[in-house]
């Protein structure tokens, strides 16, 4: 048996004939940029978090950027954040102009530790991003008390968890501003690029609408200088029709999850994921941690199963953050989790067969 990591074939085979005509609809009116798609997708979307604005922008990363923009960041400015992230969230930051801070992720949730977050506040701290990693919320109570009570921004990187919920409240209605990102592989994915930041403030959605479009208003009355970051008319005519299935597809998610957990329950050679109390995680993706990660990940690969590794080198470790410094005992639970952690193949088509097959290998492999 074969287990792709994903199988985006499958799900555009399941909404073939509605896509095709979404974007040949688009096609049609030449609506490339801008047009009814992208006013009905921005609409839409802020429906589904819940916030009274969404603007759809170019990707994930311009978000965050755009974001931090938007809520004035200066230069030397401090953001915190997970060490445990994709570089995105801390590339935003010095690409807006601010100062990364990072913080060690939590040993069982992934997600930042929120007991290590205060010891790296200082005069210049100006925001936390948390990242509802893998899926998972991060401990948004924890985190929005010790920002009131600093008076810090949240921008929370939703990038993974589309329509994951933190208690009653869906994820990207906490932060002053939130972004999404629309890469293939997320649970919510376009045909190529995208993302959105979503808010309920007006004035920060005006300046962000603004900025991802030079800076404009109307078309030639620009009122400050901005960049170009767009959702096209493809990509939202794309997102559009697959927002009707996304909670289906969460659902599906979690169900997988579950035969996971079933399957492997009682077998304590890996860890499995643990779900903060009262989240609902969408499952981006199912992370394990085994002490034999490679050869693991080599077996599975040799009976036809992928698998990933979020993320093989923790921020604070790339070379890109070298100029910081940091070592190992700065981020003790990144740095050990960097070599354990495993993702296993998860995908809404997925099926109960393919789960056991896997749950089978890996008991296999530790035989
Ligand atoms: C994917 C991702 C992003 C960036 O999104 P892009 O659309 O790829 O730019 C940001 N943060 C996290 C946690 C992500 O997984």
């Amino acid at each position: 048996m074969k287990v792709p990591f994903l199988d985006l074939k499958a799900q555009y085979n399941s909404i073939k004939a509605e896509m095709d005509n979404a974007i040949s609809n688009v096609i049609e009116n030449s609506a490339f940029v801008g047009g009814k798609a992208v006013s009905e997708f921005n609409k839409n979307f802020a429906d589904f978090i819940g916030t009274n604005h969404a603007i759809g922008v170019g990707n994930g990363t311009d978000a965050l950027i755009i974001s931090l923009k938007a809520l004035g960041l200066k230069h030397g400015d401090e953001v915190i954040l997970s060490a445990n992230s994709f570089i995105a969230t801390s590339e935003a930051v010095t690409n807006a102009g601010g100062k990364v801070v990072f913080v060690d992720c939590h040993p069982d949730y992934y997600t930042i530790d929120t007991n290590k977050i205060e010891e790296k506040i200082t005069n210049k701290t100006k925001a936390i991003i948390p990242v509802h990693l893998y899926g998972q919320p991060a401990d948004m109570d924890s985190i929005m008390e010790i920002a009131k009570k600093n008076n810090l921004f949240v921008i929370e990187d939703a990038a993974q968890a589309h329509g994951a919920f933190y208690k009653d409240r869906k994820v990207g209605t906490f932060g002053d501003v939130s972004i999404f990102s629309f890469y293939p592989g997320k649970n919510l994915g376009a045909y190529g690029d995208g993302g959105a930041i979503v808010t309920n403030d007006d004035k920060l959605a005006k300046y962000c609408r603004m900025y991802a479009n030079h800076g404009r208003i109307e078309k030639y009355n620009h009122e400050f200088e901005g960049i170009n970051s767009r959702l096209d008319g493809l990509q939202a005519a794309v997102l559009n029709v697959k927002l009707k299935y996304i909670d289906e597809w969460n659902v599906n998610r979690r169900k997988v999850a579950n035969w996971y957990r079933d399957k492997l329950s009682g077998f304590n050679k890996i860890i499995l994921p643990k779900e903060l109390n009262g989240v609902t995680s969408v499952y981006h993706l199912f992370v394990i941690r085994s002490n034999k990660r490679d050869e693991l990940k080599e077996f599975l690969k040799e009976n036809s199963i992928s698998s990933g590794i979020h993320y093989p080198i923790g921020l604070p470790f790339l070379k890109a953050y070298g100029y910081l410094n940091h070592t190992p005992k700065d981020f003790p639970v990144t740095y050990k989790y960097q070599s354990k952690l495993l993702s296993l193949p998860i995908f809404p088509e997925m099926t109960e067969e393919q789960v056991e097959y896997v749950a089978n290998k890996i008991k296999e492999f530790y035989k």
